[in-house]
């Protein structure tokens, strides 16, 4: 039964509140609301579960075994803070109280069972950040015992990702960022729960979210145990152009940089996603090459230079990148990416497990050699790759603008 709930002055509430502090029925009420809200995430973010207890006009006092009075035995249950049900109490043996549910005495978490689940706006409507602060809510409510390794596994990566946010910045504490700030990264605490939790954090977190690298170094790091690089599934690589070139090593008239190993690592890895975030056109880059340099040509000398190590990778391009570069680039990756899955799938049908970029790169090299004694038909990878690279102009360093539009800071737009 419902009846409207009237709003209470504030005497109303401080006396109700002192009323409550005595009222021991309504104590394990609350009690054992707050363990059915416990007993699973689900429950803690059904808004619905936020109930309050308060005696009824008709009530009378209900009586312990030793005479002194404990509370009432008839309470209004006040659900989504707006409803209002008449429920009658009982008291059990053991000091539980019980509430009267259709022709028998049920538990409060039995009685709450058949509360519809009204999830927390909070927790749909809200950035991560909320979410991951109701997380953390619920772990509390939870102290250390809660048995994390109860829940299905489904719920704990729920947990999992919203602790540790939509991105992992690895090492976030290293000094290779130099004078950047050292940023904590969160969700860390869950890392030192046990052996279980770590590994299945290491596991979701290489499947779902992206590393972001920002550091040469740090991507060095990241790579530097191959158990990681198995997990890795996504990568997002906002370097500046300098580090960028450093990386996948490019050859200048005058200037050769040597691929780095963990450029070449991204050929055995099976990445879902790579992202490649190009920095915004600069005059102090901190290098010669791009101080001011025509952001057109910067960026076609980086993807140049990546070509060889990302394609047949699932690849987007972002920052400041013309449009047009962007798609190009990122279709012809799709392209090496057709062939790749191709060749992949005739392995497997023969019985030959899925193999990387890297035995593909081979498989290619072997055909292609085969195709006319030897000797190479196609273009080198670098020649293949110049492609990407504007030849508006070449052989000036750093490289003017001559695009229509000034490719600068100021001025950019992504035609
Ligand atoms: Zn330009």
């Amino acid at each position: 039964m419902t009846i409207e709930s009237g709003s209470l002055t504030m005497l109303e509430k401080v006396l109700l509140q002192r009323r409550r502090k005595e009222d021991r029925v309504v104590q394990n009420l609350d009690k054992q609301v707050k363990a059915y809200q416990a007993k699973s995430f689900e429950n803690f973010i059904n808004a619905g579960v936020r109930v309050n207890f308060r005696e009824s006009e008709t009530a009378g006092p209900l009586v312990g075994s030793n005479g002194k009075m404990l509370g009432f035995n008839e309470y209004l249950v006040d659900i989504w803070g707006e409803e209002l049900y008449r429920v009658s109490v009982s008291l059990r043996q053991n000091g539980q109280v019980q509430i009267r549910h259709l022709d028998g005495w049920v538990k409060v978490s039995e009685y709450l069972c058949h509360l519809k689940v009204k999830v927390d706006p909070h927790y749909t409507n809200g950035t991560p950040e909320m979410r991951s602060d109701l997380q953390s809510q619920w772990w509390r409510a939870n102290g250390k015992a809660f048995p994390l390794l109860q829940l299905p596994r489904e719920l704990r990566d729920i947990i999992y990702h919203y602790s540790f946010g939509s991105k992992i910045e690895p090492y976030p504490t290293n000094k290779a960022r130099l004078g950047a700030k050292a940023k904590p990264q969160r969700g860390t605490a869950l890392m030192r729960v046990n052996k279980q939790v770590s590994s299945e954090i290491r596991s979701l977190l290489g499947r779902q979210s992206p590393f972001l690298i920002e550091h040469n170094r740090i991507m060095a790091l990241l790579l530097s145990s191959p158990l990681r690089r198995n997990h890795i599934r996504r990568l997002e690589l906002a370097l500046s152009h300098k580090e960028f070139i450093n990386l996948f090593g490019f050859t200048f008239p005058d200037v050769h940089y040597e691929t780095r190993w963990q450029a070449k690592a991204l050929r055995g890895m099976q990445l879902k996603h790579v992202m490649l975030r190009i920095a915004a056109p600069s005059l102090i880059t901190g290098s010669v090459i791009f101080d001011g340099a025509c952001q057109r040509v910067a960026t076609g000398w980086i993807l140049a230079a990546a070509w060889p190590v990302v394609k047949g990778h699932p690849v987007e391009i972002a920052g400041f990148v013309k449009r047009q570069q962007r798609v190009e680039f990122e279709a012809a990756c799709l392209v090496v990416k057709k062939g790749f899955e191709q060749w992949n799938g005739l392995r497997v049908a023969v019985g030959h497990p899925e193999g990387s970029l890297g035995d593909y790169d081979e498989w290619v090299d072997w055909v292609e050699g085969e195709d006319d004694g030897g000797v190479r038909v196609v273009e080198e990878p670098s020649q293949e790759a110049q492609r990407f690279v504007p030849d508006c102009q070449v052989g000036e360093l750093p490289p003017r603008c001559e695009c229509g539009l000034p490719c600068t800071a100021r001025e950019w737009t992504e035609e």
